[in-house]
């Protein structure tokens, strides 16, 4: 029982239970026990020998057993017993074996065991087969079978074998089964052999897990290698045993879910870290699980397969890294590049600017020759220390015939002129000793030359070269003896001759100034003309300056200047520019001569053409007075002659009126006896009155008064008309015959304009201004046999001034004349 315990204890999950009705108890068998049949016909023997001791009970016992039995009585081998069980295997019906010889029941099978059965009867041991094969003819059929079966002999208490039972038991299900577990199984083996071989020779890392526990159960090296566990014993044993790191970090998991579920799982790059002979190594595997599955697609286990990429992992992050290093690299160089680019701009810049600094030296050689060649009358020569020439230019040379190419980078004594050299070396020796100097000399053909020596230093300062430049200066010379001759004139003429800045310092002053003025030169030099000038006509320097300024020259004015004393004197000035060679107007020269005496003298005539005027005035008025008398008389007289010679007469009155008149008014003038009577009157009826009377005289010409309204003025009526008259018989004088005058007059609002316009002879500009002087006339040939004194304007002039007017003209020669004067409105 003991042994019957044991077994039941290892294999409890699967049992029959046995009712054993004389001790009204049950009894476990386990199934896995049936196979054991020893065991159980031991048991069931034991049973019937130990407790059954009438037939009843063991009929009972039989007729209920689990297996079939069969009990024949030992002598005859007659079936006494037999149960539904052994019918069942047997295939034959109650009747073909109870009461029948054993033998004519199994006559299949007597061949085989009729001899067992008999030594059972004869020797009182049991025959035991174990699962054989046998051929039963179960109903009608002949079937192979497998039975397990006990001649199990049964003695009475003598020992005697008086029964044999047999005891049966079909296992033909289960022998088939096992036979094809057995076959599957060794199939399984075979094909594990085959997968093992698989395994070991993959040219992968590879290895089957068995069972929930994933037991090696077979790697091949290249796994083993993954795993770094050469040399270890690991066939058979589960495989985290050995590798718990790899279940600490989720293997275990995987595997397991792969074995459960049988879903292959594939892993790329997966980072493992394995101790690896004694170190932890991180490892990226690919791998692949794989469930392994029976011949009944039971999963049996699982295969790994792997792949160890870690080297190409670290190969293609290197390469990332390589890559990701190119880049900065890539980008270092880019920034290299750059800057390269920046140092290539500088570097181009700097070779612009050395361009530049080239072409500015070029550009400062050129310019040097060209200065040199162009310094007028000059040579310029450079010399090296050793008195080799570098550049030789002038224009000199080209006088001279020289050419520079034959001078520079020689000596002079190379180029045939060792004579000259050997007169000019000390000057050479003395220049680069540091000397600048310079000589004069004057050649065999006259000219004048000066000679600047200079010495050039470089940066340390030490002489290297030598600048020799001769200059001609013959012209200078000669200019200075012109000069110095122009100075002796100067000084030994009468008239004061004083020279003055733009800013009327004077900065020369002759004899004759000293003279005239009483300063001397050293006194007035530096100081200003205005010393000179009396204090009420202080403002006249500015006017002739402005004049000047234009470049006109102011000729014979007539003025007075005040000597060192205090004296006045009349002096004559005539000013003019003093430019220089561009034209530039850089200071003035002025000549004053002393006319006193001629003014002493003027007056005097004055005083006696005012004396004879007044004289002839008393007699003329009379004349006058006896002509218009005859005149009128003879107004209905038949003698023609009389009338034209008395209206000829009349005219000559006239005219003597008007000369002694004009006379009588200048002499007035000058005595300051002339005085302005103001009257409101109209302009346009005077102007009227003077074309209407001047029509009758001058019938010669078309004279015309254009009308412009009413304009009233105030002005002295008399000599207002005095100066229209003057104008318009000055048209009248100095045109042909025929032409047309024109009188206008414009209101302007502030003042009004008067006109007379002929179609005469006109006057150059450079007399224009000049008509309205005392006694200016001008002569040409139209205008010389016109007689005049050159008073009339000079009358006009003085009466515009007056009334605060200006009088002016503006004429072309030949094209005839415009004279105007303005009057002011307001006064
Ligand atoms: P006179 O006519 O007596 O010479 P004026 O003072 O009237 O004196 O004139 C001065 C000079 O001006 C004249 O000699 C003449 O040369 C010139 N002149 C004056 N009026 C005219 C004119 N309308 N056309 C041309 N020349 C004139």
């Amino acid at each position: 029982m003991r042994e019957i315990t044991r077994e039941a204890h290892s294999c409890w999950h699967q049992a029959v239970v046995l009712y054993t009705k004389p001790f009204n108890t049950f009894i476990v068998i386990y199934k896995s026990l049936l196979n054991s049949t020893h065991l159980y016909i031991h048991l069931l023997n034991y049973f019937i020998l130990m407790q059954l001791t009438n037939d009843g009970d063991l009929h009972n016992i039989v007729l209920n057993a689990p297996i079939g039995i069969c009990i024949l009585d030992a002598a005859t081998l007659v079936s006494e017993i037999v149960n539904d069980k052994f019918l069942e295997v047997a295939g034959k019906p109650y009747d073909a074996i109870a009461g029948k010889f054993y033998w004519d029941s199994f006559a299949e099978a007597r061949c085989y065991y009729e001899a067992a059965l008999n030594s059972v009867v004869e020797d009182g041991k049991p025959y035991y087969a174990n699962e054989v094969e046998l051929m039963l003819i179960r109903h009608g059929k002949e079937e192979m079978v497998f039975v397990t079966f006990v001649y199990s002999p049964i003695k009475n208490k003598k020992g005697k074998v008086t029964k044999v039972a047999v005891w049966v038991l079909e296992n033909t299900m289960q022998v088939v089964a096992r036979k094809k577990i057995e076959a599957a199984e060794q199939q399984a083996r075979e094909s594990l052999k085959t997968v093992r071989n698989m395994v070991l020779q993959a040219p992968v890392a590879m290895c089957l897990l068995i069972g929930p526990n994933h037991t090696v159960e077979v790697a091949n090296e290249l796994m083993i290698e993954i795993w770094g566990k050469k040399g270890v014993a690991i066939t058979g044993k589960p495989m985290f045993e050995f590798l718990p790191e790899a279940e600490e970090q989720g293997f275990y998991q995987l595997l397991g879910s792969v074995y459960k579920t049988g879903e292959t799982f594939h892993a790329n790059e997966l980072p493992i870290d394995l101790v690896r002979h004694d170190r932890v190594e991180s490892l990226y595997l690919d791998f692949v699980y794989e469930a392994y599955k029976g011949a009944d697609d039971t999963i049996l286990g699982v295969f790994v397969v792997a792949t160890n990429v870690t080297e190409q992992l670290l190969a293609r992050r290197k390469l990332e890294e390589n890559t990701i290093e190119l880049q900065a690299i890539n980008e270092e160089v880019v920034a290299t590049n750059e800057e390269l680019a920046a140092v290539n701009e500088e570097l181009a810049f700097a070779n612009v600017e050395l361009a530049e600094a080239q072409a500015r030296i070029t550009r400062n050689e050129r310019l040097f020759r060209s200065i040199a060649v162009n310094m007028p009358n000059s040579v310029v020569i450079v010399i090296d220390k050793n008195h080799r020439y570098v550049i030789v230019e002038g224009d000199l040379m080209d006088k001279l015939g020289y050419d520079r190419r034959d001078y520079e980078g020689k000596h002079p004594t190379e180029i045939g002129q060792t004579e000259r050299y050997e007169a000019s070396k000390h000057l050479y020796d003395r220049m680069m000793a540091g000397e600048k100097f310079s000589v004069e000399r004057k050649a065999a053909t006259g000219e004048n030359y000066i000679v600047h020596f200079v010495p050039l230093k470089n940066e340390h300062n030490e002489v290297d070269a030598g600048l020799v430049m001769v200059i001609d200066i013959t012209d200078i010379k000669q200019a200075e003896e012109k000069s110095a001759k122009l100075a002796a004139i100067v000084e030994s003429s009468d008239d004061a001759i004083v020279s003055k800045t733009l800013e009327s310092v004077i900065t020369s002053w002759n004899d004759a100034a000293e003279r005239m003025f009483g300063y001397t030169a050293g006194e007035i030099i530096g100081e200003t003309i205005y010393k000179l000038i009396p204090p009420e006509r202080q403002d006249e320097e500015p006017q002739i300056l402005a004049r000047l300024k234009t470049g006109e020259r102011v000729e014979h004015f007539e003025t007075q200047r005040l000597t060192k004393d205090g004296r006045l004197l009349d002096v004559s000035l005539t000013i003019s520019p003093i430019k220089d060679k561009q034209g530039n107007i850089i200071g003035l020269s002025k000549i004053a001569r002393d006319i006193t005496e001629k003014k002493l003298d003027e007056a005097r005539k004055n005083d006696f053409i005012g004396m004879v005027s007044h004289e002839l005035k008393t007699p003329l008025t009379s004349l006058n007075a006896i002509v218009q008398v005859v005149n009128a008389k003879l107004k209905n007289s038949e003698d023609a002659f009389l009338a034209v010679a008395m209206e000829r007469a009349n005219m000559q009155v006239k005219r003597m009126t008007a000369m002694i008149n004009g006379f009588l008014n200048i002499s007035r003038l000058e005595a300051g006896k002339i005085h302005v009577k103001k009257e409101p009157f109209n302009l346009g009826h005077l102007l009227h009155e003077i074309v209407d009377e001047t029509r009758l005289i001058a019938s010669s010409h078309a004279i015309s008064l254009v009308e412009n309204g009413t304009v009233e003025i105030n002005a002295d009526r008399d000599k207002i008309s005095s100066v229209i008259s003057n104008l318009i018989s000055n048209a009248v004088k100095y045109s042909p015959n025929g032409k047309r005058i024109e009188i206008k007059y414009h209101n302007r609002g502030d003042d009004v304009v008067v006109s007379v316009k002929d179609e005469g002879f006109g006057i150059t500009p450079s007399d224009v201004d000049k008509i309205f002087d005392r006694y200016y006339r001008v002569e040409t040939n139209d205008t010389m046999h016109i007689s005049g004194f050159g008073i009339g304007l000079y009358l006009s002039a003085e009466i515009i001034k007056r009334h605060d007017g200006e009088i002016w003209a503006e004429s072309e020669r030949g094209k005839g004349s415009i004279f105007y004067f303005s009057l002011p409105l307001s006064s």
